[in-house]
């Protein structure tokens, strides 16, 4: 592909309407290309005989249907299949389908790289590249679905791969489109997941325009801690970041928002914690998932033993918070949370890293 052809992958069927309609071609040409992709995995212009010949031409010249491929693909001992997908540069970034007994969840990355840079997350550690266009993040499950058996089903999307996803926005609202439609894969807004580590004023759009579930990256219940294991953080604290969570379920009616708690061992995971965060959560639409930590090379922080994180659940249960413990998957492939590190090439000029930072920060 060269950089002059135009990747329709990454167009919701509204935009693919506006291409066509600036070619002077029907509307229906949205729905017959839709269907050779996402129905009969067709991706050469050349094949799709519904086309006149020379439309086929046009968009075999101008446009391209290609992803990039999986470099290596992991299928760990539980069934988790982790794909490392390679991108210019040399850098890559990795995506992991999780199968379960009645669905099939594919977990993929937004950002090559994280900016946001938690301390305890491996992909935080390997600094930030670039954004993913909405066509990278859809090539991740064409490449899924392509590797999959048939009877592994890509029925959920959760946003919790490499990258914070609302800081990569216009993309995400584009993949989120191209997942919804009923030609494109038909995944319904509940079934899609974004997890945040909290960019609020995203967040509120997010709740004003797409009503798909949420997951918070709390990890700490007040904002002495969390300022330094969610640094975003400093910029949004807790206060407004619940505030901007309870409107979202209003608008969206969403019964419950999932709140993240990856439990370190003497850092975030005391009783006194445990009743901190039970009183921030009583009584809204809110439950929580404990996520065991999982390590990597270089990190200072260490699990929290099972007892411990029982007994951190009893305390939420007590309070009348639905509270789970995540089951770690994956982890001999390297592919459970807070372990993708694929490969990135951390941006050598320091001001353009510092200039991102500071938007956010
Ligand atoms: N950037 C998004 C998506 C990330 S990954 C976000 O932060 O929400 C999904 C979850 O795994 C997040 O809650 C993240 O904080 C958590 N996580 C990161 N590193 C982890 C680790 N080493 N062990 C367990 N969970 C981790
Ligand atoms: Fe980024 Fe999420 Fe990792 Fe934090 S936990 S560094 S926001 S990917």
């Amino acid at each position: 592909m060269t950089d002059l052809q135009h990747n329709l992958l990454g167009l919701p069927p509204k935009e693919l309407q506006e291409f066509f309609e600036g070619l002077e071609e029907k509307t229906y040409r949205v729905k017959q290309l839709m269907q050779w992709v996402y129905s009969k995995h067709v991706y050469d212009f050349n094949s799709m005989t519904n086309f006149n010949i020379d439309l086929r031409e046009y968009l075999d010249s101008h446009c391209t249907l290609a992803f990039d491929l999986s470099l290596r693909t992991d299928v760990s001992r539980d069934g988790t299949t982790k794909w490392l997908i390679g991108k210019q540069g040399n850098q890559i970034i990795e995506t992991v389908f999780i199968p379960e007994d009645n669905r099939g969840t594919l977990c993929i990355s937004s950002q090559i790289g994280c900016l946001i840079d938690c301390p305890f997350c491996a992909t935080g550690h390997q600094g930030f590249n670039r954004n993913l266009k909405a066509h990278e993040i859809i090539g991740q499950l064409l490449v899924a679905r392509k590797s999959l058996s048939e009877e592994k089903r890509i029925t959920n999307i959760v946003f919790m791969g490499m990258g914070e996803p609302l800081a990569n926005y216009s993309e995400i609202i584009k993949t989120i489109k191209i997942l919804n439609d009923p030609n494109g894969f038909n995944i319904s807004r509940r079934r899609i997941t974004v997890s945040t580590s909290g960019l609020v004023p995203q967040l509120r759009k997010l709740g004003d325009e797409v009503g798909v579930a949420l997951a918070i990256s709390l990890h700490a219940p007040n904002d002495k801690l969390r300022d330094e294991l969610v640094p975003i953080n400093r910029k949004h604290p807790i206060a407004d970041l619940l505030e901007a969570c309870w409107l979202y379920a209003k608008k969206q009616n969403l019964r419950t928002i999932t709140f993240e708690y990856t439990m370190l061992k003497g850092v975030n995971d005391g009783k006194e914690q445990a009743k901190e965060l039970a009183k921030l959560l009583k009584n809204k639409p809110a439950k929580v998932n404990l996520i065991p930590f999982n390590t990597f090379p270089g990190v200072k922080f260490e699990a929290t033993d099972r007892e411990n994180i029982d007994e951190f659940r009893n305390i939420l249960l007590e309070s009348g918070i639905m509270t789970i413990t995540r089951k770690t998957r994956g982890a001999d492939i390297q592919a459970a949370c807070g372990q993708l590190s694929g490969s990135v090439r951390n941006l050598a000029k320091k001001t353009l890293r510092q200039k991102l930072k500071k938007q956010l920060h």
